[in-house]
Parts: C-alpha cells; structure tokens; sequence
C-alpha cells in the first residue's frame, strides 16, 4: 500500500522538447541527451516520440523515406529516434512511449463509438490533446518516472504538430511547476556574410508563442560554437535568459552532446525551470568512459555492410541502419577498434560486372548483411554470402541477412539450386524460406500494418556452439523481430545434414532463430532471424556483434 501511495503522490515533471527553423537537426540526440544528464543528477527518466504522420506506427513506411524501422519489445514499429532514447538511457521503451496523429485520432474515434464521451460533441480541441496528454502522463506513470521527456516530431509552424504543441499549451496550464519546454533551433551561417544568423530562430520562437508556448530554454544549433553576442540577441529576441541559450555546434560524435551540455550546466537550468531539487551532483563518469573508449580507439576494423535503402536522389542515406551502424559502433570500441563502415550496394554484385567486384570483398576485415525485404539486390547478396562463406569472411547476417545464407547455402552446398524464398518467388520447388503458416491468412486479407512476427521472442542455444558461447553459455535469450517468413521445417533436417548448425531456436523447436557453420570450417560465419542490433547499447554492447568484430579483427592480424 505504502508504494502505492508514494506512486500516486509523486511529482512527475515533463520537458518538451520541440523544433525550430528545420528539421534534421538532432532534435532527437538532443532529447535522448537531456534524458542522459537528467539520470546522472539520480532521477528516474523516460521518454515519449510524438510523430506527426497519420500512419498508426512507423511500420509500413519505406525505409529511405523515413530511415529505421526501430522495433520495441512489445512489438509496435517506430520511428529511428526510439532507438535513440533506448542507447542513450539504456532502457527498453514500449508502445505507450510513442504516438503518431493516426494512433490518437483512431483511440478518439475508438472510445467515442464506445460512449466514452458520454454524449458531449467530440471536438478536435480539446480532445485530441487531452488524449495526447493522457497518453503522456500514462507513459510516466507505467515507467514510474521522475522525468519524463517528450520529443514532438516536425518543426513548429507547421500545420502538422498544431495539436501537439497545443497539448503543450493546455499541460503547462495543468501544472505549471512540472511542465518546461526546450527548443532546439538552428542558426544558419551564410558563407556569403560569414555571420550567423538570429532571425529564423526568432521567428521560430514566435511561431510556437502564437500557440501559446513561449520556450525556456533554446537549444542552438549551428556549424560553429554561439557567441556571447548572438546568446545575448536570441536572449533579448526570443525572451529567455541568456544562459538558458545553449550553444549546440556541429561535433564528431553524438556521444558528445550529453558531456557538452553539463558543461553549459544544463541540468540545473532544467531543474530550475521544473523547480525539482537536485538528488545528486552530476554523475557522468560511465558515459564519460564509454565516450573516452571512442576517442582513444587506435586500431581499425573494416567492415562492409551490403544492403539497399542506401540512396535518396543524389544522396547516400545511412539511417536506413542507424541500429547497424550503432551496434558496431559500441561492439567495435569495446574491442579498443574504430570502425570503418563502407556501404555496398547489393546491385553491384550481380550479372558478369557484379563478379569482378566480389575480390574487393578481400579488403574487408567483416561483411555483414542487414535485414531487407523485396527481390531487388537480392542475387547480389547471395552472391555475396557465398564469396565471403567461401573464403572464410567473417559474416554476419541479420534477418532478410539469415534467410538469404539459408538460401546460398541450399543452392550451392547441397546442391538445390532453385532454393527460394516464398517472398521472390513463390512457385519455387525448393522453397527453404517460406511464409509463416499464420501470415499466410494475414497476406490474402491485405492485412500489412503491424502484422508481421513482430517483438521479443526467448529463443534456446544449443550447446558448444559459437552462438552459446558469445552468449557467455546463456541457454535462454530474448531477442527483438520482425519478419513474415521463416527457416521452411521440411528442410530443417536436410540443411542440418549438410553442415550449417541452428544453433538457437525457438522454444518449441519449430522456429530456426540463429544459423552458424562450425568454428573449424568457418571463422565466423553467423546469422540470425531476429535483430540483435535493436539491443545493443553503447554501455552493453551485444554479445553477437561483440563476436563478429573480435573475429574481424583476428582476420585484419593474420
Ligand atoms: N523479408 C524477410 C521477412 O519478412 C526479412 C525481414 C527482415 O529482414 N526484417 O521475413
């Protein structure tokens, strides 16, 4: 009862952390690393993702429109900057931490067919943000948070986040102790005037008054660091204190930002402005270590990533991988290695040009091939596989990445060479990769959105096997996913007869989770049907990506 009690009566405090000028300025670093300081001063935080797009969940949007798919464990797809929240606190963030317009709009429209309104007109203010604030404070509560911070999506003065910002407006009339608000703006710095410009972000602080939200702390993005002249103008302009304006120049490292704002003292400003006592002096020796490991890093391990959501018109995106590239990241460090990452387009591996360039696959200390779906570049990456199984690479496939060796090695080890996934080409007679008896159902009624296996699943290692072992001889692990089709169980025996070991399952046996070829045929030769790099934290590295870089390595020494 006593907890109960204390639960209820807590004081929980909210900074909202919104966009000025443009997008694309690390709003999201921003909020994750004002989660970080906040748990140094000894609060307990949590974050919320408000997205502004009409989709449900980020699960149906294409990749190079929108980057990562990030997957929690109670299996709603989201948007990138969930991981984000994930690495930089190191939690695990569920459905109730994040809401698009769509999600609200349809529990609006759910609960007023099931007379939750009881009669009243159901008016867009102010029940849409009344729901948006339900839904935060419920955040807080379930993660019994001290702090919780909340990242609304897109920039102010659009039409999009209109209700949100609302939502702002009628919460800090609810509590005005508890609620401050944080904008993250950006100064341009013409090369033409060699001056950086106030203006946008004066104009964006009007903006979000119109609304009726005036900022108390702005966040100032730029190429280089603000000076005091340009503080004291924003302060003057925008009405905050001068040192509430925080200076946010472009740095190597995203690691970076939570060190750089305790050193503007960050933490205190916050919790003056939420009037909340500190419970200790700021403690940010374990980030502090981690970032240390990054810079001090002397060696360099060089590792290929072969996929296909790499362009955007002329631009090469990389956020398709964002969980990819941070999971080697924290593996790569942890091993004392810098990573270097190349991006290689599947296409080129195909047709009579695709086989000259496999020999370049030779400069690689590691090739790992990430989660995809769809036919395109896929008989490049099984070439690939193939290329780097035969000449003892170091491989590491993820998902679409597990499949595709399942498929290379039916084709080309036991000799089933129209080996196929259902997802390609359905009519195949050797389908070793097919739909999932329950998709099946799922796919004929068009049922797309949130449909697939989608979550956290346990899976068993078997023993003695290198799975098992980077696992430090776990027998159970719990692993996030997302995907339709699966290792088909007619071929199971066959596959296992030729050499490639499962060496993790489901419990029930019915699903392959890990394929391996033994350490003395292969150095490294591992795939996975989930996603371990959903899990991979700067201060818990994971165990299978820690194991594909110490095995790059080896190969970079020998
Ligand atoms: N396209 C495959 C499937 O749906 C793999 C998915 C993935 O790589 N996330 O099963």
């Amino acid at each position: 009862m006593a907890t109960k009690k204390s639960k209820a009566n807590r004081r929980r405090k909210f900074i909202f952390v919104v966009g000025g000028v443009m997008s694309g300025v690390g709003k999201g670093i921003t909020a994750s690393s004002i989660g970080v300081i906040m748990q140094a001063r000894g609060f307990k935080v949590t974050s919320v993702k408000i997205d502004p797009y009409v989709n449900i969940d980020a699960g149906t949007m294409n990749p190079t429109e929108h980057g990562e798919v990030f997957v929690l464990k109670d299996g709603f797809e989201t948007d990138q900057d969930m991981g984000n929240y994930e690495r930089f606190l190191n939690v695990s963030l569920s459905s109730d931490n994040y809401m698009t317009t769509g999600r609200v709009y349809l529990s609006v429209i759910e609960k007023e067919r099931n007379l939750k309104y009881k009669g009243k007109c159901v008016q867009v203010v102010p029940h849409i943000p009344l729901e948006v604030i339900s839904r935060i404070e419920k955040a807080a509560e379930k993660e019994d948070a001290d702090v919780t911070i909340i990242e609304i999506g897109g920039t102010v003065g659009e039409y999009e986040n209109v209700l949100f910002i609302e939502a702002v407006r009628m919460m800090e009339l609810q509590k005005p102790d508890d609620v401050t608000t944080v904008m993250v703006s950006y100064l341009p710095l013409p090369s033409i005037l060699g001056e950086m410009k106030t203006k946008p972000t004066q104009h964006a602080v009007r903006a979000l008054n119109s609304n009726g939200v005036q900022p108390d702390v702005i966040i100032a993005r730029s190429s280089k660091p603000l000076d005091l002249v340009r503080k004291e103008k924003i302060a003057l302009f925008c009405s905050v204190r001068t040192k509430n304006v925080i200076s946010a120049p472009d740095i190597e490292s995203i690691y970076d930002v939570p060190i750089n704002f305790e050193k503007d003292k960050l933490s205190d400003i916050l919790l003056k402005c939420l009037k909340l006592a500190p419970k200790k002096a700021s403690d940010l020796s374990e980030w502090k270590k981690f970032v240390n490991k990054t810079k001090t890093a002397t060696k360099e391990v060089n590792v290929a990533v072969v996929g296909k959501y790499f362009s955007s018109g002329d631009f090469v995106l990389s956020d398709s991988y964002i969980s990819v590239i941070e999971a080697i990241k924290h593996a790569s460090y942890s091993q004392g290695a810098k990573p270097k990452l190349t991006w290689l387009s599947a296409e080129e591996f195909e047709g009579e040009a695709g086989k000259k360039n496999l020999k370049t696959l030779l400069n690689y200390d590691g090739v790992l091939v990430p989660g995809g779906f769809g036919s395109r570049g896929i008989e490049g990456k099984l070439a690939v596989i193939r290329y780097v199984r035969e000449h003892k690479i170091p491989y590491f496939g993820l998902c679409y990445g597990m499949q595709l060796a399942v498929i290379e090695f039916a084709r080309n080890v036991l000799g089933l060479k129209d080996a196929n996934t259902a997802e390609i080409d359905p009519n195949s007679k050797n389908l070793v990769i097919d739909i999932m008896p329950d998709q099946k159902k799922k796919m004929k009624e068009e049922n797309y959105g949130g449909s697939m296996r989608l979550g956290s699943y346990t899976a068993l290692l078997e023993k003695g096997t290198l799975a098992r072992k980077a696992y430090g001889d776990q027998e159970h692990i719990s692993e996030r996913h997302r995907h339709r089709y699966e290792v088909n169980p007619l071929y199971i025996e066959q596959i296992k007869k030729g050499g490639l070991v499962f060496s993790g399952a489901s419990p029930d046996g019915v699903l392959m989770e890990i394929a391996e070829l033994p350490e003395k045929v292969h150095p490294f030769f591992l795939a996975t049907q989930f996603h371990p790099e959903l899990q991979s934290r700067p201060l818990a590295p994971h165990p299978l990506f820690v194991e594909f870089i110490k095995k790059s390595l080896l190969r970079k020494n020998t």
